[in-house]
């Protein structure tokens, strides 16, 4: 008996190489009461008929398919007129459109505070990080995140009980890649943090955070190269993936040392920075080699080749960056809806201060740099570059869990990518990543029925997607509103 469970086990174990949870844990034999209220459609063999079907490949829609969901997975996808097979509950989709569930990779879960900031933008130190363990998890899945990576914890012991407690069915959420503490050395941004000193250190922290049973390692801004390096090999030496947000090591560097993944798309490069010392951050920690390297020049053509040949994917984080753009694009009343008064006061303050600096020179910099960024992100997918999504729910508090991920999709496509190529970066691309593109990632027999239903057509107004009704993870289908109104309020609180 106990045999034949640990077998079934290690045959779903996928996504994972070291003792950790899989990515994709067996679907929950039982939902529990925290869980049940939300959801909408239970497991069960499902037929949604006159759907019009994204299927994240990159294809052009399917207009009018009937959607099977059998228990956890997708049964099929039959062409229109085609009868629905006995002993399916049977569902009309008449103007509505099923996406992949959306594979978020770079979706923390937390909030940073500023202690006592204010309307001029000051703030007192120690800058802390909250975790936002209840509300997060029902933002991202009533907004069609299915699957994420925590891309950097502050407290890997809480994310990792969160992972163990939703695929027990306990707590609602969508299946989590846990990702390591920050790797960092001294200067850490937040104080929650463990500095790391050498090599040796870095190597230790690895390989302990590994038997805890994280998926994934996420490096930071200042780490030398030997650091990085050896982080790389110790995570590599128990099958785990390393990504960064680098500053003291620029891309050609880290690729050199077989990094995995590089955050932030081109915005956190400082190979070109002026003063930049070897291991060192920049204090333009990236953006004067993102002014300089527009895209198509040599700099850019060769950095993206090496990327490519190296086979580093990049993830795009726009709404964060975003941020910066003066007169950028407000909340809206619904996500303001779901912030505590404090975090809702912290946002409009660095919204105005961002408003105000308006036609400055360093606004006007900083809006070529993300012009600069948009191009080079398309120039890296139309050369062969595997580009993902996430929204990463930082900076000045204006990117929240799950609307980021939406708003991640529009702005891929107001950068040039068609509403298909976005919703390909958003969720197969990272699903690709993960090694769990036979799994998720794209609707199609088989696969995990992990998708997400929307009022509207997003492949013709990418706006759409935000028109959330029902999440299936595993072939449960969850309420959006609902979720959405559970935590009312309370985002930046808990
Ligand atoms: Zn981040």
């Amino acid at each position: 008996m106990k045999l034949r469970s640990f077998a079934a086990l290690a045959a779903l174990a996928i996504g994972t190489a070291a003792g950790g949870a899989p990515v994709l844990a067996p679907p929950a034999a039982q939902l529990g009461p925290d869980v049940q209220p939300y959801v909408h459609i239970p497991a069960g063999r499902v037929a949604i008929q006159h759907l019009r079907i994204i299927d994240g490949t990159g294809a052009a829609p399917v207009e009018d398919a009937t959607l099977l969901i059998d228990g956890p997975s997708i049964g099929a996808v039959l062409p229109p007129g085609s009868p629905v097979p006995a002993g399916y509950r049977t569902l009309d989709g008449t103007g509505e459109t099923a996406l992949p569930g959306l594979v978020g990779m770079h979706n923390h879960l937390y909030y940073l505070q500023r202690p006592n900031l204010d309307a001029a933008g000051h703030f007192e130190q120690p800058i802390i990080i909250p975790q936002m363990t209840f509300s997060a998890p029902r933002l991202y899945l009533a907004n069609g995140v299915t699957t994420m990576r925590t891309t950097g914890s502050v407290e890997p012991y809480t994310d990792l009980s969160l992972k163990r407690e939703i695929d027990a069915g306990h707590l609602v959420g969508p299946h989590l890649d846990v990702t390591s503490p920050y790797l960092e050395g001294p200067g850490a941004f937040f104080i929650q943090n463990h500095q790391i000193t050498s090599p040796d250190d870095a190597r230790k922290e690895v390989a302990f955070w590994a038997e805890q049973g994280v998926n994934d390692f996420k490096a930071y801004m200042h780490l030398t190269r030997a650091e990085l390096g050896v982080a790389i090999k110790e995570a590599h030496r128990h099958g785990l993936k390393l990504t960064g947000h680098l500053c003291s090591v620029t891309y050609p560097e880290a690729v050199a040392l077989g990094i995995d993944n590089l955050e932030h798309g081109f915005f956190v490069n400082t190979q070109l920075d002026p003063g930049k010392q070897p291991d060192k951050c920049s204090d333009g920690t990236g953006t004067p080699t993102l002014i300089k390297m527009t895209p198509g020049s040599p700099e850019a053509n060769a950095l993206i080749k090496l990327l490519v040949d190296h086979h580093v994917a990049l993830t795009s984080t726009l709404p964060v960056f975003a941020q910066s753009v003066p007169l950028h694009e407000p909340l809206q009343a619904r996500q303001m809806d779901v912030l505590t008064p404090e975090a809702k006061e912290g946002y409009l303050f660095s919204r105005n201060l961002t408003a105000s600096r308006a036609g400055t020179p360093r606004a006007n910099d900083f809006a070529q740099a993300y012009k600069n960024d948009l191009g080079l992100e398309r120039q890296f997918v139309a050369s062969g570059g595997l580009l993902m999504a996430g929204p990463d729910p930082t900076g000045n508090g204006g990117v929240i869990p799950g609307f980021g991920d939406q708003r991640e999709l529009e702005l891929l496509v107001e950068a040039g990518f068609t509403p298909v190529e976005a919703v390909k970066i958003a969720t197969l691309n990272g699903a690709t990543y993960l090694g769990l593109a036979g799994h998720i990632g794209s609707i199609a027999p088989g696969k995990n029925a992990d998708l997400f239903i929307d009022k509207g057509n997003p492949a013709a107004n990418i706006n759409d997607v935000e028109n959330v009704i029902v999440v299936f993870k595993d072939g449960v289908g969850y309420d959006s509103a609902k979720l959405i109104q559970s935590v009312k309020g309370r985002f930046g609180e808990y």
